[in-house]
């Protein structure tokens, strides 16, 4: 069956050598968007090939920081450019609300504005002298591309996730194969339109929708890839580590999580209640941060909880079109049934339903669901341990900052965490008690290029954005120059 849309290698639009496909859907209504043409390993392993030639022989990494930054930033504008069409792209894959889509895609923008501007700082950062011990010697310290970057990323925020990687990889000087999800894959194909027409040489950037088990099995194991860059799920990262591990590629990986969000009585309530709603409503719970464990100290826990179920059934349920809507479909089937077997396992560990838990009223098609809250929930039980990956909140009181930093850490995740109380100086202690790579205080989730995003403990390894962000594509190497007009003698005495 011929499908609607090409793969990118090489600068050029191809078939996929085994001409295989795959439906992505409208998840609002289940009708199909497109037949995608799907790469398969023979596929991987020629976008690998124009991406090492490129590397190897290519401009790309000889070019100067300032070069490539005028593609970024060229990237950056055709991308705003199309911002509305780009958004309304992402509404139909993924259902999430258009004002949130376009947020995205904003965002998408400034990243590669942002990584523009690092690279640009290559230019007089690339090298720096350290003096050394012994003075017969000098070295300079550079900071080189790592090379070919795989990179393999989730449904939840489709374009924004591949920027995260795209934009420093290129600044870096990498050239790179990029693999997005069967659930999204139309995005970062426009994107590769976008990059192909700011004049990015060709093979510099490949994009491959395929099945993860296909396409991103084959990338995950190529010899001819440098770096791998993977930000999805902890059973799928755990099989690109040991994937990896066999010719020792140069991984990160940004994994799951089950962000804890502890809220003192001395919070104002208004505001721990919107907090907490964009901390686990906003798309749909679909994101890897969700504060989705609510500790709440127990003299504001009734009032609170009172408060947030009546506002939760306020929100606007419906198409990520419609005027108002905040909460979409979430992305598949798959998921839905997933978050629907959570719910079903949350009563049947003994939480409190408070709201929620089922299919909106007048919703036959689509993946809808209501916002949904657990109150009292057993530390011990499934919901509270696991991430849900929808719009699931759990929430269980506390008595003392002991007894809630204790319980927010109790987790093999890391990857975030949030802290409300008017008393910033227990705020701030409780923040750097806190096992997670990101932790915000009387707020949760607004997320920012300039700083490091990604987890400790089972939530994934290294960082993305800001600097640290830059420094996954690079490799660092000294140069040592013996500068001594006398022997070496060691030898030769
Ligand atoms: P997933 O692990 O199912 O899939 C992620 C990507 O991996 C997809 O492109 C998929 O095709 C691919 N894949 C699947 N099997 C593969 C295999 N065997 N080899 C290579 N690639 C394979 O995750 P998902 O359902 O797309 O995304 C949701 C998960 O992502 C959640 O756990 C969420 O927390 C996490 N996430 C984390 C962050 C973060 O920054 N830490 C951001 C967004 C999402």
């Amino acid at each position: 069956m011929n499908a609607d849309t090409q793969l990118y290698i090489n600068g050029h639009w191809v078939d996929p050598i085994k001409g295989g496909t795959f439906d992505t859907l409208d998840p609002s209504n289940e009708t199909l968007i497109a037949r995608v043409a799907a790469a398969s390993a023979a596929d991987v392993d020629l976008a690998v090939q124009a991406a090492r030639e490129a590397f190897d022989e290519g401009p790309w990494p000889q070019m100067s920081g300032s070069a490539r930054a005028a593609v970024l930033r060229r990237m950056a504008q055709g991308i705003r450019d199309r911002q509305q069409e780009l958004a309304e792209l992402e509404v139909r894959d993924n259902g999430k609300p258009l004002p949130e889509a376009l947020w995205d895609i904003g965002d998408t923008a400034g990243c590669f504005d942002f990584y523009a501007d690092l690279a640009e700082g290559l230019d007089s950062d690339q090298e720096h002298a350290v003096a050394l011990a012994d003075e017969r010697f000098s070295a300079v310290v550079r900071k080189e591309p790592v090379g070919v970057a795989g990179a393999i990323i989730p449904w939840n925020f489709p374009m924004l996730m591949a920027a995260w990687k795209v934009a420093p990889a290129l600044a870096a000087g990498c050239c790179m194969v990029l693999k997005p999800s069967e659930l999204t894959p139309m995005s970062a194909l426009e994107l590769a339109r976008i990059a192909d027409a700011a004049g990015l040489p060709a093979g510099v950037l490949n994009v491959l929708p395929g099945l993860g088990q296909d396409a991103g099995a084959a990338l995950a194991e190529h010899p001819g890839i440098d770096k791998l860059a993977f930000t999805g799920s902890v059973p799928t990262g755990s099989r690109i580590m040991q994937a990896a591990a066999r010719d020792i590629k140069n991984i990160s990986l940004e994994l799951g999580g089950k962000s804890p969000f502890i809220i003192f009585a001395d919070s104002d309530i208004e505001a721990a209640v919107e907090w907490i709603m964009f901390g686990i409503f906003w798309n749909q719970g679909q994101v890897c941060s969700a504060t989705s464990r609510v500790l709440v100290q127990r003299e504001l826990y009734a009032p609170l909880l009172e408060r947030l179920e009546e506002e939760a059934a306020k929100v606007r349920i419906g198409h990520g079109m419609d005027e108002g809507v905040l909460l979409g479909p979430l992305v598949s089937k798959g998921q839905y049934d997933k978050v629907l077997t959570a719910i079903t396992a949350g009563q049947e560990e003994g939480a409190r339903l408070v709201y929620g838990g089922a299919r909106p009223a007048g919703f036959d098609k689509g993946f809808y669901l209501q916002p949904t809250i657990f109150a009292d929930v057993p530390q011990d039980s499934w919901i509270w341990r696991e991430e849900i990956f929808g719009p699931v909140v759990c929430i269980r009181a506390f008595d003392d900052e002991l007894e809630a930093v204790r319980s927010a850490n109790n987790s093999r995740f890391g990857l975030a965490a949030a802290v409300m109380s008017k008393d910033l100086t227990r705020a701030e202690r409780v923040a750097r008690k806190l096992r997670a790579g990101i932790v915000w205080i009387n707020c949760s989730q607004p997320t920012f290029t300039e700083v490091p995003w990604g987890g400790y403990k089972q939530s994934g390894i290294g960082r993305e954005l800001g600097e640290w962000g830059l420094n996954n594509y690079l490799e660092v190497k000294q140069i040592t120059r013996y500068d001594s007009d006398q022997a070496w003698g060691w030898y030769l005495k």
